[in-house]
């Protein structure tokens, strides 16, 4: 059995659709009178978008839901399915906690209130029965005034138990105005010693070179091997990781044909980039992880080889994999442990026979 790691899932876009459903019907009756065909709901829900803001948008829709009350109802099912269904050993799960405090309180009160969402996430992934090992990624927002996205970092650094970095988030092409207070930011969050990651170069509106040198991993980052290719050998040097979610391109109208992916593995691999392959969004897209890998293949973007490069990638860049290989490495010891035990005992059985 083969385990993976997801290092880019966001919370909002992890629900997948017939769970949301079920949800509004259970619990939202002004939702549930909206949709009460499950097959429409999920046209609606999962279908492509004509840009990055119309699809950031179905994000808000989820959001709302998403209250500290409702968190563990829906972070339970996401574990489940992710377990199940993904083979996940390992999960990065990102969001901006601010926007699932109470939105009638004050600022500073939500503020405060960031605390107990990421309490409330990190124990609710602690599944016993569907164990992965998970981190957070808490996520700065371009909506966000600089003071709460200062909080967020500062709230990441507190709670090493339960998060692993930062991430900045709403729509790489809004950065440009306020580009200098995100760079001080990360200049921040690395100083008080957290792992960075973050949308950048998804779309070609979203280029700033000038936040590269902060980040740890980039957040898509397409658009270097698409249009800047001349960037490789640095972000090589640098040790940064690609996290590329190959639906997410066509959902946001960033990429039309699956075959332009090629080009963005293979100039990576040439220039020595590593690239984990996520799925950014698996309930929105409905397109879970072993999809994203089936899809490529079968796409002829990676052969088998590529592809598991890309999945050891995924755990050598892991902000929070507490070991020094993939779960793969331990099962093969095991299985040789096995077979050792079994080679001996058939030897033992040949012995025994006249
Ligand atoms: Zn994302």
């Amino acid at each position: 059995m083969a385990l993976y790691a997801e290092l880019h899932r966001h919370l909002g876009g992890s629900v997948v659709p017939r769970i949301l459903w079920r949800y509004f019907q259970r619990n939202d009756p002004s939702r549930a009178a909206r949709f009460p065909d499950y097959s429409e709901f999920e046209t609606f829900y999962t279908k492509p978008r004509q840009s990055l803001d119309e699809y950031l948008e179905l994000h808000t829709l989820v959001e709302s839901v998403q209250t500290l009350q409702t968190l563990p109802y829906f972070i339970f099912r996401l574990i489940r399915g992710a377990y199940i269904f993904e083979n996940l050993a390992y999960l990065e799960l990102r969001y901006t906690p601010y926007l699932r405090t109470d939105p009638h309180l004050s600022e500073a009160s939500r503020i405060e209130q960031m605390a107990d969402v990421v309490k409330t996430v990190g124990l609710a992934c602690q599944v016993p029965e569907y164990p992965i090992v998970t981190s957070q990624i808490l996520c700065m927002h371009t909506r966000l005034p600089y003071a709460v996205n200062r909080a967020i970092v500062d709230l990441a650094a507190h709670f090493p138990q339960f998060v692993c970095g930062i991430d900045l988030a709403g729509g790489d092409s809004v950065y440009g105005d306020r580009l200098g207070e995100f760079i001080q930011l990360y200049a921040y969050a690395r100083d008080r010693g957290l792992k960075t990651t973050g949308h950048l170069y998804e779309t070609a509106n979203g280029c700033y070179p000038q936040l590269l040198p902060y980040l740890q991993r980039i957040g898509h980052g397409i658009q270097i091997p698409l249009r800047y290719p001349e960037l490789l050998p640095e972000v090589a040097a640098a040790g940064q990781c690609l996290e590329v979610c190959p639906t997410t391109y066509f959902q946001t109208g960033t990429l039309e044909r699956y075959d332009q992916l090629r080009l963005v593995f293979s100039r990576c691999f040439e220039a020595g980039v590593d690239v984990a392959i996520c799925t950014d969004n698996a309930g929105l897209h409905n397109v879970r992880l072993p999809f994203e890998y089936e899809n490529l293949l079968t796409h002829d973007i990676l052969n088998f080889k590529e592809l598991q490069a890309c999945q050891e990638a995924a755990f050598r860049h892991a902000f929070a994999w507490p070991h020094d290989h993939p779960p793969a490495l331990l099962l093969s010891h095991l299985l040789q442990n096995t077979l050792g035990v079994l080679g001996s005992s058939v030897l033992e059985c040949g012995a025994e026979k006249p």
